[in-house]
This record gives structure tokens, C-alpha cells and sequence, in this order.
């Protein structure tokens, strides 16, 4: 690896999901040895057979020049004995009241130390890349490994994800800043050593504040794109574009253009969840989120507006078959945790309406959702003879679609998007 200020490390990350094994194979390419261990048999045998259990653009490439070299995955914590860095990167899925689910953040803090405990080479650093509730590092994370090792034999850092699934490994390796929640000073050095090769802001705190850093850019991007899509909706009606509204807005550079589009909603692993988690720990503090439970409130209610728009068009949605194209909560991904498309499913077939879908990646993850649905191989199978379409997801190859429109039995199109490039779809939000 690279030079001998800074030479190449052991790192063992616990989680091979979406970033836990971009980040294990990005880390890969930096020239460290890497170690993913996941729980999930299937997803270790895929990851060593150099097929990625997820669809992530760039990744399979990466993968295969790495795998069974400086990279490998296991069901097992033994490489955590042999590991400069370990990184948890385990899901933190919501709890029925919106708080998160630290149980696997728990059991993978209990496995590491079991197995420091067993065999232990060299002094870790263990590294929470979850999104988790501050004082998670510090008040449980520590203490578990604490409790069972001796005080010096390892420290611990919170260094938050903010990767974009669809550009995830373009996001690691030119992240707009690297957070590290630290003030250990030998642990900042192990760390800038994790990262060297890659040209960012590096930003020094402690892991209560890393911690709320991430919670608190979650929850300003959700909140603009609510903001957005209120704002789209009352432009629509007063029939005004909110496209060209917000690209007026967005030029003033305390604003900034992203971010702003209206549409359909937010879903994804991340936004619910983690401003739901927000505004439980905030009310568990005594501090009413009132801003942050309103971005939930628009972000519920948004995908429902196509559903109302469609039936300004068709009273009785009964037996009318509606093209829904995008299944995935964003485009080039195959993720569909709580994608928009969920809700407007389940509002179709509520109306005894006949959905029909169809994704470019995603249509086998719908499938475990909404498993008597019919699913297209093509935009354009899905479109024929359909009453209406609703586009979902952003997906560059429906800005192409065109004449593939030409079979629809009546030319009903929603875009909740903003994508299509045909003169006569109708948006949510304009
Ligand atoms: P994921 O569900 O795709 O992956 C989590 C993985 O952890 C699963 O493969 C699961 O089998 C494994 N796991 C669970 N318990 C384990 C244990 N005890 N030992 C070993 N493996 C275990 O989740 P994800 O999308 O990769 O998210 C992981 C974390 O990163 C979450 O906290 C999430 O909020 C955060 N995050 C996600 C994104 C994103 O875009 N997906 C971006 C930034 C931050």
C-alpha cells in the first residue's frame, strides 16, 4: 500500500450490506487488507463468489478485481483478532414507535468482544459507520466492549456514512467530508491512515456530535424536499411550475439547487427512518419536534397525491390497469426500502385497481412485497393497453420512453419525478 507513513491495514467490517460492503471494497482498492463479515450465509458466499448481493453501480467490477486478494467475506468474527480497525456497519432498522433498533448494533459490539477476548494480536479500533442515536458510541458501544475487555486494549470512533446508494462508490471516494468522532489522538492517526488516498475535508469531533452530525444531515435534506413538495403543491395549484420556482430559489447560493425537487416523496433506507428516529429521541428530550414531524406528514401524504390525481381521471379506479414504472426508492438502485412506490401499490390494489409494474433493477426485491402483482421485463410491456402510468423512480432510462406511450389505451401519465421528456405528462406537483 501506498507509503510507509502510511501502510496498509487490517480492517474487519461487521454488516456486508449496502455500506458495509461498498465501503469494504473501496477500502480494498485503497490498498488495505479486508476482512466483511455478515451473518447472512448467502450473501458471504455471493460476496466470495465476487457477485454482489445488492445492485450498485461500479461495484461488481471492483469486486471481482479484489476478491480472493486483499479481500474476503466470512460468517465469522475470527478476523476481528487480527484487525488494526473493525468497523460496525450493521443495520439500525426502525422500531414499531420510530426509535432505532440497536439490537444488531448491540449483538455485533457483544460478538467482537467475545471474540477480542479469545485472541487479540493488536490494539483496535472499533469504528461505528451505523447511523445511530448520539451517545450510542459512548453509552453502549463502549460499555459492552468495556465490560469485557481490559481498559486500554481498544478505542472506539463514530465516523458517519454518507454515501448516496446509485453513486456509492463514487460518494466514498470523493465524500464532500470525512467525519471522525474522536479525540483520541492515536485513533485520529489510525483513521486519517483508513482514509489517505482520498482528497477530503477531514472533520474532528467527538462521537456524541459525529453521531448528530449524520441524524442532522438526514433530516435537512428530508426537510427540503418537503419544504419542496409543499411548496409544489400549492404551486400547482395556483398553476404555476414549481421547477422553475425552485430553480430561481436555488440560485441563491445560501440556498444551493439541490435538493429541491418536488415530487412523489422521499423514501429509502435512511430519510424515514432516521428523521423518525430524530424526532423520537427529541421528544424523549423534552424538545417537541414540531419541524421535523411536519417533514414526516408531507412525506406520507405526497405519494397519495398521484393516486388523487389519477382519480380526477378515473373516478372508479376499479379493474383499470395502471402502469407503475420504478420500484426502487431512488434511481440505480435495487433498494426499495420504503420507496414511494410501496404506498401507491397498496392504494392501487386497495381500489381494486391493476397495478403493473415494471423496474429496470428492483422488480425481484418488490416481489417479496407485493408477491401477486404483475411484473414487466420492459417500460414498454408494462405500458400496453395500460389506463394510466405513474412514474416512481427516477430513472434516466424513462426520460428516453416515447413512443413506447403509443400503447396505452388512454394517455393518462403522472410523473411524480419530474423525469419524462414528452410534452403531455401531467406531475404531482406541477
Ligand atoms: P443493510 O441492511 O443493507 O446491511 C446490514 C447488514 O448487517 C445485513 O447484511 C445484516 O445481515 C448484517 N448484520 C446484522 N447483524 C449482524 C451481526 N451481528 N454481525 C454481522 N452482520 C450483521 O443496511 P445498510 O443499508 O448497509 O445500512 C447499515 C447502516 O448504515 C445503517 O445504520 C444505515 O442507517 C447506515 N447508512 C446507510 C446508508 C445507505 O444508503 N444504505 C447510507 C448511510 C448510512
Amino acid at each position: 500500500k501506498k507509503s510507509d507513513k502510511y501502510p496498509a491495514l487490517h480492517i474487519t467490517i461487521i454488516g456486508g450490506g449496502y455500506v458495509g460492503l461498498v465501503t469494504g471494497t473501496c477500502l480494498a482498492h485503497l490498498g488495505h487488507d479486508v476482512t466483511i463479515v455478515d451473518i447472512d450465509e448467502t450473501k458471504i458466499s455471493a460476496i466470495n463468489s465476487a457477485v454482489p448481493p445488492i445492485y450498485e453501480n461500479g461495484l461488481s467490477e471492483l469486486l471481482k478485481n479484489h476478491i480472493g486478494k486483499n479481500l474476503r467475506a466470512s460468517t465469522e468474527y475470527t478476523s476481528v483478532s487480527e484487525g488494526d480497525v473493525i468497523f460496525i456497519a450493521v443495520g439500525t432498522p426502525p422500531n414499531p414507535d420510530g426509535s432505532a433498533n440497536l439490537s444488531y448494533i448491540r449483538s455485533a459490539a457483544e460478538n467482537i468482544a467475545n471474540q477480542l477476548v479469545k485472541q487479540r494480536t493488536s490494539y483496535p479500533v472499533i469504528v461505528v459507520k451505523s447511523t445511530v442515536p448520539p451517545g450510542t458510541t459512548q453509552n453502549i458501544v463502549g460499555p459492552i466492549l468495556a465490560s469485557k475487555l481490559p481498559k486500554q486494549s481498544f478505542d472506539c470512533c463514530m465516523n458517519p456514512e454518507f454515501l448516496r446508494e446509485g453513486r456509492a462508490i463514487d460518494d466514498f471516494f470523493h465524500p464532500d467530508r470525512i467525519v471522525l468522532g474522536t479525540t483520541d489522538e492515536q485513533t485520529l492517526n489510525i483513521m486519517k491512515n483508513v482514509y489517505s488516498g482520498l482528497d477530503a475535508p477531514v472533520l474532528t469531533t467527538g462521537s456524541t456530535a459525529a453521531e448528530m452530525i449524520k441524524y442532522t444531515a438526514n433530516a435537512f435534506l428530508a426537510t427540503k424536499i418537503s419544504f419542496s413538495n409543499e411548496i409544489g403543491n400549492l404551486c400547482k395549484q395556483l398553476d404555476v411550475d414549481v421547477y422553475e420556482v425552485m430553480k430561481g430559489v436555488g440560485l441563491d447560493h445560501r440556498i444551493s439547487p439541490h435538493f429541491l425537487n418536488a415530487g412523489a416523496g422521499f423514501g429509502g433506507s435512511c430519510f424515514p427512518k432516521d428523521v423518525s428516529a430524530l424526532a423520537v429521541l427529541s421528544e424523549a428530550a423534552g424538545v417537541h419536534p414540531i419541524l421535523l414531524q411536519a417533514v414526516l406528514a408531507v412525506n406520507e401524504a405526497q405519494p397519495l397525491q398521484m393516486i388523487r390525481i389519477l382519480e380526477r381521471h378515473f373516478p372508479d379506479l376499479k379493474e383499470k390497469r395502471i402502469a407503475v414504472l420504478g420500484l426502487a426508492f431512488k434511481d440505480n438502485t435495487d433498494d426499495i426500502r420504503e420507496s414511494r412506490s410501496i404506498p401507491v401499490i397498496a392504494s392501487l390494489l386497495d381500489k381494486n385497481a391493476v397495478p403493473v409494474c415494471y423496474d429496470p433493477m428492483a422488480g425481484e426485491n418488490m416481489k417479496h412485497v407485493f408477491p401477486n402483482v404483475l411484473y414487466c421485463n420492459s417500460a414498454k410491456e408494462a405500458l400496453k393497453n395500460a389506463d394510466a402510468c405513474l412514474v416512481m423512480t427516477e430513472w434516466p432510462e424513462f426520460s428516453q420512453l416515447n413512443e413506447e406511450f403509443d400503447g396505452m389505451k388512454f394517455r393518462v401519465i403522472i410523473d411524480g419525478r419530474h423525469i419524462l421528456t414528452i410534452p403531455d405528462a401531467e406531475g404531482v406537483c406541477w
